[in-house]
């Protein structure tokens, strides 16, 4: 750059630069003491309302950056501001960082040694001003109260809020104390910060910490970067297969979530077996200490390596470039879905969030939420009665997820009431184009179907499961059917033009609308229908059917994979080039047989090799629709297969 311009330019710089000073001391704050060059979204209006003494909520995902929140405005207004915080080691690292950008910065907690701590509260007498952090237990001993009310706390913020409410998974007995101590220090102007915070447990922390009419903002829960995408796999199988595919397309890091210890294994197991070039390993809360150290060592430095693991895995690590996590299993609550999904693609490239949901999975939770109080000795029913309706109701929205056909992305900002504009997304029902308008007219003739699915539900209202009810629409003459006189009832054979596959997934998605319950089997993992208060009303013709019902004339139950394969027949004749391509395949079976030392037909027989040869499949897809090649001989010999051919 010639010497004039590069003048110029500096000095357009420096007048920028000054501009900033001079108007913004906020602006001024973030790039001279955080050496940050601008606020993320919604930082900035947390940190105005925080700088006018309001009380203020802030709901921000794990590394939306909410520390800055609180730190900053402690350092410009100067005084104390006393961060409450549950967790140790943030707390230590946070006081590091501080003091390394020349911030007063000092903490009291259980690791301090008697002098230590003895030394810290002489520094806070000596006037102290910067941040101080406290765990919460220091709170309740009131050891503090007259050095803080000496020095005049300026703000208070709360770290980790939603452990002041037990509707929160981590609730918290010592975080109860802080409404009162708040108010030993003259109600100071209060923040309180979570990840995870839905309406009752905002509202919990609102009324908890005696906030007065706190500013609220719940931002940055939209991750532009996740794929989210449900599958409903009809059989165990496919569900299998359907995740082979998955870690065959993905050679990137990836977690699979099984909801069981027992599935965790079972599962790691097999796509071991599988994928025996890649590291897989299981991460479990029943594990040895070492096996689960060594588990997470494994992932956190193998490129392209894969953690089978239960919700115990996932807590402080922080790998940025997992490309997929795979639910294997649905889990209890959006919250959890969301920590978990959204351990994939810190790094802001696109990756994959796949939800496999089986109607089993709503029964493991139920199982959950059934035992919850059973190992409590000293019971409160009421509390006990309390927490399960909760976390019902918490199961219910999480199904409604799994089963709904409105966009992923957007369903999950309403669940948190964050009203991001999301614009253009990349969900599994954005791409197919099938989100339903939940406002659009319900067609007469679904009208009349969804009654007669209600009047099917309703003749084994609450004594029998989706199938009888299934079994009785179909007109199937079933032992039961005779044993129950199923067949003289007017309901039977009312849909005998459906399969049964179509007309059970039918009354799965009236019970998911909301028209019918299931319940669980008095100690047995069988589940009974019967009809809601909104399903009889919608049977007699009272109240019309709720829009997410509008597609249902077209649901139809997709074959397996498995019966769609094509074979070749043996008298076809291979032409000159199949027959070299035979012959190649044929040779690199040899080799794949060698390598893992089984015989050639256990990698495959000469029927399916000559089916390839005649098809030449050009993808790993293509390749698993010919007869003999199941997901997980795709998954271990398909790459060579193809590679042969060409
Ligand atoms: P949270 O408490 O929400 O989980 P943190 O406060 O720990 O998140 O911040 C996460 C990371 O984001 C930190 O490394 C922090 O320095 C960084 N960060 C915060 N605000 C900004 C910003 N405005 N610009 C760039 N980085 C930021």
């Amino acid at each position: 750059m010639p010497f004039a311009s590069a003048t110029r330019a500096f000095v357009s710089r420096c007048r920028a630069a000054t501009t900033v000073a001079v108007s913004d001391p906020t602006e001024q704050c973030l790039q001279d003491r955080f050496a940050l060059q601008a606020f993320r979204p919604s930082q900035r209006d947390v940190i105005d309302a925080v700088l006018q003494m309001r009380d203020v909520l802030c709901v921000m995902p794990t590394g939306a950056g909410k520390s800055l929140c609180y730190q900053l405005p402690a350092v410009l207004q100067r005084g104390v501001c006393v961060v409450v915080s549950p967790l140790i080691s943030l707390m230590e690292d946070q006081v590091r960082q501080l003091r390394a950008r020349g911030i007063d910065a000092c903490f009291i907690n259980s690791s301090l040694s008697p002098g230590a701590r003895r030394e810290t509260i002489s520094q806070l007498d000596n006037g102290f001003e910067g941040l101080l952090y406290l765990a919460p237990e220091r709170l309740a001993t009131g050891e503090l109260d007259a050095v803080l009310n000496r020095l005049g706390v300026k703000l208070l913020a709360i770290d980790e809020a939603h452990c002041i409410s037990q509707w929160g998974h981590d609730f918290r007995p010592e975080y109860s104390q802080i409404g009162i101590f708040r108010e030993r220090l003259g109600n100071p102007p209060t923040i309180a910060l979570t990840a995870t915070a839905t309406e009752d447990v905002r509202a919990d922390i609102i009324r908890l910490l005696h906030l007065r009419e706190p500013h609220i903002v719940v931002t940055g829960f939209d991750r532009t970067n996740l794929l989210y995408e449900v599958r409903r796999p009809e059989t165990g199988k496919d569900r299998d297969r359907a995740v082979t595919r998955i870690l065959t397309d993905q050679a990137g890091t990836g977690i699979v979530y099984c909801s069981t210890r027992k599935g965790v294994e079972e599962v790691a197991a097999w796509l071991g077996e599988a994928f025996k070039g890649r590291v897989i390993v299981p991460y479990h809360a029943g594990m040895d200490m070492n096996d689960r150290t060594w588990a997470q060592d494994q992932f956190m430095k193998t490129p392209g390596s894969v953690v089978v693991a239960t919700s115990a895995f996932g807590m402080g690590i922080n790998k940025p470039d997992v490309r997929f996590v795979i639910h294997y299993n649905m889990p209890g609550t959006i919250e959890q879905y969301y920590q978990e999904a959204g351990r994939a693609g810190r790094d802001g490239a696109l990756s994959r969030c796949v939800l496999f949901y089986r109607s089993q999975d709503r029964s493991t939770q139920q199982y959950f939420i059934d035992q919850i109080g059973k190992d409590n000795f000293d019971t409160d029913f009421r509390m006990i009665k309390e927490l399960k309706e909760h976390a019902q109701q918490k199961l219910d929205l999480m199904v409604r997820y799994a089963t709904g056909h409105q966009c992923r992305r957007q369903m999950i900002l309403n669940y948190f009431g964050d009203d991001a504009d999301i614009g253009a997304c990349e969900c599994d029902v954005c791409r197919r184009g099938t989100a339903i308008d939940l406002d659009a007219p319900i067609p007469e003739s679904t009208v009349l179907l969804v009654r007669q699915l209600l009047s099917g539900i309703a003749r084994v209202n609450g004594k029998f499961g989706i199938k009888a009810a299934a079994e009785l629409l179909g007109g199937v003459e079933s032992e039961r059917a005779i044993k129950f006189r199923f067949h003289e009832m007017p309901t039977f054979g009312l849909l005998k033009v459906r399969s049964l596959k179509d007309i059970s997934r039918m009354l799965e998605r009236v019970s998911e609308a909301g028209l019918a319950r299931q319940t669980r089997m008095q100690d047995s993992f069988g589940m009974l229908v019967e009809l809601t208060p909104a399903g009889v009303a919608v049977m007699r013709g009272e109240s019309k059917p709720p829009g997410l019902l509008a597609d249902l004339e077209g649901v139809r139950v997709e074959k397996s994979s498995r019966k769609a394969r094509q074979g070749v027949p043996d008298d076809v004749e291979l032409d000159v080039d199949a027959k070299d391509r035979f012959e190649r395949l044929r040779a690199a079976r040899s080799r794949l047989a060698r390598e893992k030392e089984v015989p050639a037909y256990v990698v495959c027989h000469d029927r399916t090799l000559r089916a390839i040869a005649l098809r030449v499949p050009q993808s790993l897809e293509e390749l698993e629709t010919i007869k003999g090649m199941g997901s997980m001989k795709v998954a271990m010999y398909g790459q060579s297969l193809l590679d042969a051919m060409r």
